[in-house]
């Protein structure tokens, strides 16, 4: 039997956002499954807790009907140490603005030296995406604006309620 072809999408999905669930969608028709992975970072600041990032993406991946083909995680420490766990042949990355591209360049370059056999695969982001961020979509939300068109429907509610809206 061939062997499955999978990637880990890692990230942190602080919310995740619908440029972050177009990526995933791509990537499943292109691979068997797509492992996300919330870093779980001790010394970054979120405003979801991990467990309620892994929730969230949980919902919105069952919603877009990816669920048979993705399944959520949590991990500590290195993303190549995270994808061998996971047999992984692949970590999937988005691609917006060129800005990420410095970052993401500077991290595939490590992860290959540190991982040879795994390949980091770039999606290039969707043009209605480009200039969406997780951090643009809290900053709406703490100043009251409607977020209903960046953020996957099944979680529209969550940061309404973090951020106090009715
Ligand atoms: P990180 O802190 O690891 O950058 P993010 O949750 O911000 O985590 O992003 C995870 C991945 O998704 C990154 O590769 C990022 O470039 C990509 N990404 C974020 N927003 C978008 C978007 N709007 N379109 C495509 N890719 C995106």
């Amino acid at each position: 039997m061939e062997q499955k072809q999978i990637c880990v999408y890692p990230g942190s999905f602080d919310p995740m956002t619908v440029g972050h669930l177009d990526v995933v969608k791509r990537a499943s028709g292109i691979f068997d499954e797509v492992h996300l992975g919330v870093l779980d970072n001790a010394n970054k600041q979120n405003t979801f807790s991990v467990e309620e990032r892994v929730d969230m993406i949980q919902r919105c991946t069952d919603a877009a009907g990816l669920g048979a083909k993705c399944s959520v995680w949590s991990f500590t420490g290195l993303t190549v140490d995270f994808a061998r766990r996971q047999e992984a042949t692949a970590i999937l990355r988005g691609l917006r603005a060129t800005a990420d591209f410095e970052y993401e360049w500077q991290m595939a370059l490590m992860n290959r030296r540190l991982a040879p056999e795994i390949e980091t695969v770039l999606l290039m982001t969707d043009s209605r995406y480009m200039y969406l961020s997780s951090s643009l979509v809290r900053d709406l939300a703490y100043h009251g604006q409607d977020i209903s068109e960046f953020v996957p429907a099944a979680i529209v509610q969550d940061l309404q309620q973090r951020f106090g809206q009715k």
